[in-house]
């Protein structure tokens, strides 16, 4: 599915934007986090006065007794990949595809001494990063004058892709030298934040209309007209979500037309761009620490890390490596942390959906007694992504999530372990602890 909207702005700025949540293809990544400013190591906190510093208003984490783990640095550092929400900027099929094209955006905005980031973008937006010439002739970046064309209709082949995605490049550094107001310094190590909002504001053009709606939201309409576009912020706050706020956040949907709302973006440019060059950053979990609580809703923690009467082996003490949490058959499992999925696949004792994640706060998790998974070795998880179901495969009494924290990563069932609720699980508010576990 697509939606086609057209924006009221002078002859030749005009856009025409084909916004498409298709996906395209598999494969995983490393994503290298922009350089912002002078932030050289990622903020521990996350407050508002932190996320204003970096000059990204992506979450609001204000409104809570006490400032919330945050997490920034893109998918690769685990994190920034979410809205304020706490949903999944891009998807798992959106970030393969785009590491999948990587070199080519990389190759092209090296040409032009751009953030490759920006390309990628525009390519989700414009054709949903589909290597398919649309019917429209205006090729997979939707050139309205059909700038280096004929484009017709099919798929392109890597020499093509290239081409169109230099041409891409060429455009949007173009747009970043045009005679606009300030925050037009754009190079591949040097942008702003607001340099890389007003190219895309420019882009995909500068309605008067948007403007006024980023005075209305409390910004500088002579500077900052980005803020007030939804192809360039949609959602980048719980102010500017059409579905939280669906009468005061709206966008033009014919040429010269008034602003109709709510807007029906999902996320903005510079929100994608955002997750994409690690600027962006995420709250924890509503009590959580390090670790994101690994199920989506839990009633009971039933055993404790540590010694214990062995429930296989009644009147034996047994050493139990990991926290056992109830939460129903079928509860969804999510990975603790951000990182990459190092097992998926049968283990003995813990049946056949075992999963293990290395984290980049460096320790890993496991999963174990699992009914399904969904995820794969080498995918790249997000903090509170699903990864399985609750079970009660392998050696298990009951339904329950066993739940396991490393000091490194997994490394067999004999490999070291730590205490979950002493390196960073906190036990969320309505979760019974019975046996006291701490
Ligand atoms: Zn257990």
């Amino acid at each position: 599915m697509s939606t086609r909207l057209t924006l009221t702005i002078p002859k030749l700025l005009y856009r025409t934007l084909l916004i498409s949540l298709a996906v395209v293809s598999t494969w995983s990544i490393t994503v290298a986090p922009l350089k912002v400013s002078a932030q050289e190591e990622p903020p521990e906190q996350c407050d508002e006065r932190v996320l204003k510093d970096l000059q990204v208003a992506m979450i609001n984490c204000s409104g809570e007794s006490a400032p919330k783990p945050c997490t920034t640095g893109g998918p690769a550092a685990g994190g920034g990949t979410l809205d304020y929400a706490g949903n999944p900027i891009l998807t798992q099929a959106q970030t393969e595809a785009i590491a999948q094209n990587q070199a080519v955006y990389q190759e092209a905005a090296k040409q032009v001494d751009i953030p490759w980031q920006m390309i990628a973008v525009i390519h989700l937006q414009e054709t949903g990063l589909k290597l398919v010439n649309p019917g429209n002739g205006q090729g997979i970046y939707q050139f309205v004058n059909g700038n280096g064309g004929p484009y017709p209709a099919g798929p392109v082949n890597d020499a093509e892709f290239l081409r169109q995605t230099v041409l891409a490049a060429q455009f949007i550094k173009g747009k970043a030298n045009a005679n606009y107001p300030p925050n037009r310094t754009l190079t591949a190590a040097g942008s702003t934040p607001d340099a890389v909002k007003d190219t895309f504001y420019s882009y995909n053009g500068r309605a008067p209309q948007y403007a006024q709606q980023a005075a209305s939201k409390g910004f500088d309409p002579n500077t900052q007209g980005f803020e007030g576009s939804p192809y360039v912020m949609t959602k980048a706050d719980a102010a500017r979500d059409p579905a939280a706020n669906p009468t005061s956040w709206g966008q033009i949907k014919r040429d010269f037309g008034p602003l109709e709302y709510p807007a029906n973006s999902t996320y903005g440019a510079f929100v994608i761009y955002g997750a994409l060059a690690g600027i962006s950053g995420t709250c924890g979990a509503a009590g959580a620490g390090t670790f994101v609580w690994p199920e989506a809703h839990s009633t009971t923690i039933s055993s404790c890390f540590g010694e214990r009467n062995d429930p296989l082996n009644p009147g034996r003490i047994s050493n139990h490596p990991g926290l056992d949490i109830v939460g129903g058959a079928g509860t969804p499992i999510l990975a603790a942390a951000g990182g990459t999925v190092t097992n998926a696949g049968p283990v003995s004792g813990y049946g056949n959906n075992f999963v293990a994640i290395k984290h980049n706060n460096g320790f890993g998790t496991s999963y174990g007694h699992m009914e399904s998974m969904s995820v794969r070795v080498g995918d790249i998880v997000t903090p509170g992504q699903q990864i399985g179901t609750e079970g009660t495969q392998g050696g298990s009494t009951g339904s329950h999530l066993h739940f396991n924290v490393f000091p490194d990563e997994y490394k067999g069932s004999d490999g070291p372990n730590v205490d979950p609720l002493q390196n960073g699980l906190t036990i969320p508010p309505g979760v019974t602890n019975p046996n006291n576990c701490n």
